[in-house]
């Protein structure tokens, strides 16, 4: 699970550091997919257009020669003097019959400078078409063996036809009833074993693509580069964004910062003296109590408390007790400035003064030096009985501390021994001695 969410992470920060290098990528691969899928799509539809139209055309000639077999053909071939054959030009009163009238409908519809093909070729071809009636490249015989054995679906393929791409299409012509008579009986017939329905041949279909083409990719290179423009103005349009989004981003994690060291500092502070407030005493002598477990080192605590504090309150006002405490404070502050000691309000009237390394002797000399300092301050108290400015008791209790042991132990020394600074007579202090030392 934290392997997981390790990797999460790394893959979250990834993303974050290369968001405009991913964004670019993203966007030139869907770019590229786009450009690819709408290339394909166009050639798709000029082919099926092409496809369509071939299938039309044959359908048409088809039909036509169904239509011309049994209404024109059929009825003309009783009338005297009325000659219907494939070789028909020049006869008086010749007409073609219906294969030699589709073959020539087809070369009438047949572009050969546009490249476009209509063709009825057959591998029965008659006499006079020899050589031009049957298959003629590898797409005719293809188409005619598949269409034989598929007599009713349809042959198709792109491929190139001398130097011009083209679609190539084919459909079987069948044999029908109006058709076999004269088919098997006609003496220039080439095969007189024909059935209804046998594949008589093929019309085919050549439609070239290139020009269609040609106006297509005319069309898709305008596309390309609208959409080439569009990603590039994406793209610094992102960059733009994500970057003024970075910039925010750095200046509210500033403020952020600034903010909650702020609070911390709040959270730790005494609203009335700004000095560390009970919390943070509490939380600093546990540290320094495991600290001096780890390194053995001697732990001292003051415990200071205005001496008829409830008189200077009587005397001068609750306001005025407020900046007697602010006083108090600043005097103990000036006095304790080793890093790693600490000045705090205990409470009330009290404060206490945390000594990382400093031993009994020492604690004593401070504790005189506070004292001295605040009666430099020189703030009146008219009803005080020791004195006529404010002054404190001060109780002191060292220890080294010991594992197993607790700060409280520590606390509750000074607490007696500033009761015993109380109790002799205030304005000193007492010191407290652990029983087995
Ligand atoms: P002792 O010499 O034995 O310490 O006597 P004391 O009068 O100082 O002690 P006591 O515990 O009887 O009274 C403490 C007084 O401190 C009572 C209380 O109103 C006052 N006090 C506690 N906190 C504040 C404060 O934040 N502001 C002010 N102005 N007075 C406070
Ligand atoms: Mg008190
Ligand atoms: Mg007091």
């Amino acid at each position: 699970m934290p392997r997981l969410s390790r990797m999460y992470q790394r893959g979250y920060q990834f993303l974050c550091q290369h968001i405009v290098l991913i964004l670019v990528t993203l966007l030139c691969l869907g770019l590229g997919i786009g450009l690819a899928g709408s290339y394909n799509l166009s050639v798709q539809l000029v082919e099926s257009q092409a496809h369509q139209y071939a299938s039309v055309t044959a359908n048409t000639l088809n039909q036509t020669r169904v239509f011309y077999s049994e209404n024109v053909a059929q009825k003309l071939m009783a009338v005297e003097g009325v000659t219907i054959s494939p070789a028909y030009h020049g006869v008086p009163g010749g007409i073609p019959n219906p294969a030699t009238f589709s073959i020539e409908l087809g070369e009438q519809l047949s572009d050969r400078n546009q490249g476009s093909l209509v063709k009825l070729y057959s591998d029965y071809p008659f006499p006079n078409r020899a050589d031009t009636g049957g298959p003629q490249d590898a797409f005719e015989q293809e188409a005619l063996a598949y269409l034989r054995k598929n007599p009713l679906a349809s042959f198709h393929r792109k491929e190139k036809v001398g130097d011009r791409i083209a679609f190539r299409y084919a459909e079987a012509v069948r044999m029908k009833p109006s058709c076999v008579e004269c088919h098997n009986t006609l003496p220039a017939s080439p095969k007189t074993d024909w059935q209804v329905g046998d594949v008589r041949g093929v019309i085919a279909i050549t439609q070239p693509l290139d020009s269609i083409l040609l106006i297509a990719q005319q069309g898709l290179r305008n596309i390309y580069a609208m959409l080439i423009i569009i990603t590039v103005l994406a793209i610094l349009g992102l960059s733009l964004v994500i970057g003024r989004f970075r910039l925010i981003h750095v200046e509210l994690e500033g403020k952020v910062e600034a903010r909650t060291a702020e609070l911390n500092r709040l959270v730790h502070l005494d609203g009335l003296t700004q000095i560390a407030n009970r919390r943070y005493f509490d939380q600093t002598l546990d540290e320094e109590w495991r600290r001096a477990v780890r390194n053995p080192q001697p732990l001292s605590l003051l415990m200071c408390d205005v001496d008829f504090f409830k008189q200077y309150n009587d005397t001068y006002g609750h306001q005025a007790g407020d900046d007697c405490l602010r006083a108090v404070a600043q005097a103990l502050k000036g006095s304790v400035q080793r890093v790693g000691e600490m000045v705090a309000r205990y409470g009330g009237e009290e404060f206490g003064i945390i000594l990382p390394n400093i031993d009994s002797d020492n604690a004593v000399k401070l504790a005189n030096l506070i004292r001295k300092r605040l009666a430099g301050f020189q703030i009146p108290h008219a009803t005080s009985k020791v004195d006529s400015y404010v002054t404190i008791s001060i109780g002191i209790a060292t220890l080294v501390p010991v594992a197993g042991g607790s700060c409280e132990a520590l606390v509750e020394g000074a607490d007696r021994a500033l009761y015993e600074a109380k109790e002799r007579g205030r304005d000193r202090h007492a010191i407290w001695m652990p029983p087995s030392v």
